[in-house]
């Protein structure tokens, strides 16, 4: 056992303690010790996720007070009881979905949806108890995972083996918005060599879709976004065209671009309604739409059957997790990364120490940067 990888059981973490507030970090936070079927993780690198300002600002509704942060990789330095398949100073990265292989939905790969996740909201472990506390109480974290302290309790069905010489930090980035973006293009959708594919949205899970498309065989990949910097980006994860959405209707430049047809398919990576309106929209005729942006519980869809679905033949799909199974995904993906097909290192704006997360959650909010990559 390494010295960084001996467990200690206490942690640094930046905590949200309310909705419309900033993280505290508090360096004070007691990590008990796994329990049945759960690891101890030394994290060593977390993205900073939109999903994680989304359960700041309430988007994504979370008990409080808890340590956020779900997009991480570190070592494995304490193995609780039952848990047969890890062991301490394994490589990981953590999954935002607990995958158990035997449910009705893993049994029908469909891992993403697995039954376990069913404690997710109450921001504890899978049955709903602690293991982070302070002298003011307890805190939960975040989809089972708390990337944003230093070390964690996590169930192993949350996690997965990686080699021991991929890059953590890089390799954090696969567990939500790579996973998330490149599994949108390569599972959800159903992209055919030469396809048209248009992305609404080139944040961090927008610049996955389209490297996604490109490794899936997309011939013309349109770009949509309405920060130049972005789409300067987005031409070097892949995308072929790019359109800025300030200068003009976007629906319109995409079938201009694709023979007056509209894409084979399109992707919405914001959440919003308007933009998920424009996806269905600039999809061609029995073409199809995936939804990955994560709108507020609120935005509601208003269809014309007719027209939407039964004239047009169009296809709308949800993509939850980049339809992932992670233990078939997130090895794909790193063999990927190793042969240069992937780009992750790229993804990175900016490393930071957990004391900076809310400077990196405004330069977020305001569009910067496609990732920032705490690093413990
Ligand atoms: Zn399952
Ligand atoms: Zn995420």
């Amino acid at each position: 056992m390494t010295d960084s990888a001996a467990p200690t059981g206490s942690a640094k973490a930046a905590v949200l303690n309310e909705v419309d507030t900033p993280l505290q970090i508090r360096d004070d936070v007691t990590v008990a010790a796994p329990q049945e079927g759960e690891v101890r993780i030394k994290m060593v690198a977390s993205g900073v996720c939109h999903s994680d300002l989304s359960v700041q600002n309430g988007t994504i509704p979370l008990a409080t007070p808890l340590v956020l942060g779900h997009e991480g990789a570190g070592i494995v330095s304490e193995v609780g009881p039952g848990v047969a398949d890890r062991e301490v100073g394994d490589h990981v990265v953590l999954s935002w979905v607990p995958q158990c292989g035997e449910c009705y939905f893993c049994q029908r790969d469909q891992g993403f949806l697995c039954e376990k996740n069913a404690a997710v909201s109450l921001a504890g472990m899978l049955d709903g108890t602690k293991r982070f506390s302070t002298p003011d109480g307890e805190l939960g974290q975040m989809a089972y995972c708390g990337t944003f302290a230093s070390e964690a309790i996590v169930p192993s069905i949350s996690t997965v083996k990686i080699p021991k010489d991929v890059s953590l930090n890089a390799a954090a980035l696969i567990g939500c918005g790579v996973l998330t973006g490149v599994g949108a293009a390569i599972n959800t959708a159903d992209i055919h060599e030469g396809d048209a594919v248009a992305v609404i949205g080139c944040g961090g899970v927008g610049l996955n879709v389209i490297q996604g498309a490109r490794i899936a065989g997309a011939g013309t990949i349109i770009a949509v976004d309405m920060f130049d910097s972005k789409l300067e980006l987005a031409r070097e994860f892949g995308a072929t065209d790019v359109v800025n959405a300030s200068d003009g209707d976007p629906v319109a430049k995409v079938q201009e671009l694709t023979g007056g047809r509209g894409a084979d398919v399109s992707f919405e990576v914001i959440g919003l309604g308007p933009t998920i309106d424009q996806a269905i929209n600039m999809a061609r005729t029995g073409g199809e739409v995936v939804l990955v942006g994560v709108p507020r519980l609120d935005v509601m869809m208003n269809l014309n059957a007719a027209f939407t679905f039964l004239y047009t033949a169009k296809t709308i799909k949800g993509c939850w997790y980049g339809s992932a199974n992670v233990d078939r995904d997130v090895p794909k993906m790193i063999e990927w990364y190793q042969k240069g097909e992937l780009k992750l290192d790229e993804l990175i704006s900016r490393e930071i120490s957990v004391d900076e997360v809310n400077e990196a959650f405004e330069a977020m909010g305001s569009g910067e940067v496609a990732r920032s990559v705490i690093v413990h």
